[in-house]
């Protein structure tokens, strides 16, 4: 916690002032033109990786970068979605996979979670391709959960309609956590 409170006091001292007029601005704006959607994995910073500011990411990150198919009813992550594309109206979606990722290793690997009950649950709505086994198929499960998700996505209807009035574009990602390079799914080449 005391790295924290250091973090803040260096945040309030050095980052804010520099950074004042940004933020007087952001205090009544929100238009962010991105929804990224990203691992809960603590190595995986998107606003770092990207090198965006405050205000141009909205940010959704869950175990697994999941984004379970659109379902009636009350759901967090649904909800996100909904407002990120119906409200603020974000122009590009990228999911974002990642190397090492703990969440496409336990699916990989068919890692026991019966004491884990609720990330057994959640991992549900990951890639369902069942012939992944082992350490040497990470790789191409990571690839295919985010091909999964940006599928899931395309079912929830804010996204369909943004889609269909080519209002938004959706854009697959993996990032490689030694090498900080970044693969665009079924684009002519990699980011970086
Ligand atoms: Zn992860």
């Amino acid at each position: 916690m005391q790295d924290l409170a250091e973090g803040v006091a260096r945040f309030q001292r050095g980052v804010f002032p520099a950074k004042a007029e940004l933020f007087a601005h952001l205090a009544t704006t929100h238009r962010p033109g991105t929804l990224f959607i990203g691992c809960s994995d603590a190595r995986v910073v998107p606003e770092l990786l990207t090198q965006s500011e405050p205000g141009e990411l909205f940010v959704i990150r869950t175990a697994g970068n999941l984004v379970p198919a659109y379902t009636p009813g009350a759901d967090g992550v649904a909800a996100s979605v909904e407002y990120a594309v119906g409200v603020l109206g974000v122009r590009e979606i990228v999911v974002c996979g990642h190397s090492a990722c703990g969440a496409m290793t336990a699916l990989a690997e068919g890692h026991d979670l019966a004491a884990l009950p609720a990330v057994a649950d959640w991992l549900r709505h990951a890639d369902a391709a069942p012939a992944h086994a082992g350490t040497a198929d990470l790789a191409a499960l990571v690839r295919g959960n985010v091909r999964a998700q940006l599928a899931n996505l395309a079912t929830h209807p804010s996204v369909a309609r943004a889609l269909a009035e080519q209002r938004l574009t959706l854009h697959g990602w993996v990032y490689d956590i030694p090498t900080g390079s970044i693969e665009e799914l079924d684009a002519a080449r990699a980011l970086t």
